[in-house]
This record gives structure tokens, C-alpha cells and sequence, in this order.
């Protein structure tokens, strides 16, 4: 079960194949985001035998939204089938350690999948979509390594080629966005806007890599062609606002966001159930 290559859509966690890995892999401390502490490699009390949550349907009300965010975009599937052939750790005792550990690291190469399928999909010069090929090749023949190997993986490593690619892709295609006097600066990367009221302002654009956005008013905001990577976007408020061509934005930070049905996202991204 490879990924498909090159497509940022065919990146979608499927639980019904995995055995319950975000749910035990991860350490989790206790926050208004998960309700108990949770060790690296302890299964949730809320996880059942058949590795479905006790508590799926309303985990929000019982203090677990955090679970409601996260998205592993398949690398739980991945490690389930692939990579452990579909031993179940619990038939399997044998391999859950590893297993446990493993999944962390294939989490993070897809993640670095991810963005770089999604700038492969844009506009590119050839030059730069064929290093983003290299660059996604190597990665997709590291998710086929076994345990072990995959356990040696230096991970900072690989990250940061894939981040200056993505880089240059941001700023091949913010390049060629009409700028705004409201926006000409473009640069926010890392910029403090907690709770910061934006409501229908033209940021068409911008830089706002690693930005602190946590409760600001984004609703009816023009955001197409912002670039979101790792941006803190936890309760900020997307209602209306567009962000249908926003770079690098993934499920999880429009999971912790709000928004409504008049919020415009990326065609790769689903519009959350609680929205
Ligand atoms: S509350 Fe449910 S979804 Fe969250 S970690 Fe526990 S079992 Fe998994």
C-alpha cells in the first residue's frame, strides 16, 4: 500500500485499518485539549478491543478535543499493513514497542509527503518540481523500510531540504499575488497576532510561517495564496473567510480552528464535522 505519490488528496488517515496508533503510540499530557495524562506507548482508557473510541461521537463534550484534530494522514494505516504486515499488537505482543516507535517517525515523513505533493500540485518552475521530486522519491522509498530501519532514520535531516524547497515554493507563487497596500510587506513569518482582530481584511499573500493566530478574528478574511506552514491557528475564528488557495494548510490546523459552511478551503482539506 504505497501512498499514491504525487497527490496531497490521497493522503487520508484510515482508522478502520489501523490499530488504534494515535491512540497509544503518543505522549499526552493532561490539557483542556485531553482530559488525562497519557504515556508514549500506554494505551487510552477510551480505547476499545476493536480499536474504536469509546467516546468518538462526543469527545469534544467529555473534554478530549485535541482528538478531534489530529491527523496522521495515513501513516497509522501505513505502519498497521506495511510495515508490520498486519500484526496486531495486541495479538502480537512481540512487536507493540516497536510499533509504538516506529509510528512517530512514518507520522512525520508523511507529513513532509504531504507538503511536498501539495507544492508539486501548484504552478512551479520545472527546475524546482524536479527537485521536489527528488525529494519526494527519497521519502516514499523510506516509508518501505522495514522497523529497524526505519527506527535509524535521522529525521531533522530530511527536514531541511524539504523545508527550503518549500520555501522557494511559497515564494515562486506569493511572488505573483497582486499586492495590497494593506499587505505589502508580506513577511509575518512568526508573527505574534493572538487574538488579533482581522475581520474581512485583504491578506492575500502573506507570510505567515509559524504565526501565532490562536483566537485572532480571521472571519471573511481574504487568505488565498497565504502561507500557513506551522501556524498556530487554534480557535481562530475562519468564518467566511478564503482560503481556498492558502498554502501548505493541513486538516489539523483547520480541525483546531472554527469556521462555518461559507469558510473556502483547499481542495485537498474536509470541512470539519464540528464546524
Ligand atoms: S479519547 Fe478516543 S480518540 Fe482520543 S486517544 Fe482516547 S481512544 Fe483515541
Amino acid at each position: 500500500m504505497v501512498v499514491s505519490e504525487d497527490k496531497r488528496e490521497n493522503l487520508q488517515a484510515d482508522c478502520t485499518k489501523c490499530f488504534g496508533l494515535c491512540c497509544t503510540a503518543l505522549n499526552v499530557a493532561a490539557s483542556s485539549d485531553f482530559a488525562m495524562n497519557k504515556g508514549a506507548g500506554e494505551p487510552c482508557l477510551n480505547l476499545q478491543p476493536d480499536y474504536r473510541c469509546k467516546i468518538h461521537s462526543n469527545l469534544r463534550e467529555k473534554g478530549f478535543k485535541g482528538c478531534t484534530v489530529f491527523d496522521c494522514l495515513g501513516a497509522g494505516q501505513r505502519v498497521s499493513q506495511d510495515t508490520f504486515k498486519g500484526q496486531d499488537w495486541r495479538e502480537y505482543p512481540l512487536v507493540r514497542e516497536k510499533m509504538f516507535r516506529v509510528f512517530p517517525i512514518m507520522d512525520q515523513l508523511y507529513e513532509m509527503i504531504a507538503y511536498i505533493g501539495e507544492a508539486m500540485s501548484y504552478q512551479i518552475s520545472p527546475s524546482l518540481f524536479e527537485k521536489l521530486k527528488v525529494q519526494l522519491d527519497q521519502l516514499q522509498s523510506l516509508t518501505m523500510l522495514d522497523p529497524d530501519q526505519l527506527l535509524s532514520i535521522d529525521i531533522p535531516s530530511y527536514r531541511h531540504p524539504v523545508n527550503e524547497l518549500l520555501v522557494e515554493t511559497s515564494e515562486y507563487i506569493r511572488n505573483n499575488i497582486k499586492v495590497t497596500t494593506s499587505n505589502k510587506s508580506r513577511n509575518y513569518k512568526g508573527v505574534d497576532w493572538i487574538g488579533k482582530k482581522l475581520k474581512g481584511q485583504d491578506l492575500r499573500g502573506i507570510n505567515l510561517r509559524g504565526a501565532y493566530l490562536i483566537a485572532s478574528d480571521l472571519r471573511n478574511t481574504d487568505l488565498r495564496g497565504v502561507d500557513f506552514i506551522g501556524a498556530d491557528l487554534r480557535d481562530a475564528d475562519l468564518s467566511g473567510a478564503n482560503l481556498s488557495t492558502s498554502l501548505f494548510l493541513t486538516q489539523m490546523q483547520i480541525n483546531s480552528a472554527k469556521g462555518n459552511k461559507d469558510t473556502k478551503l483547499p481542495y485537498y482539506l474536509q470541512r470539519p464535522p464540528h464546524w
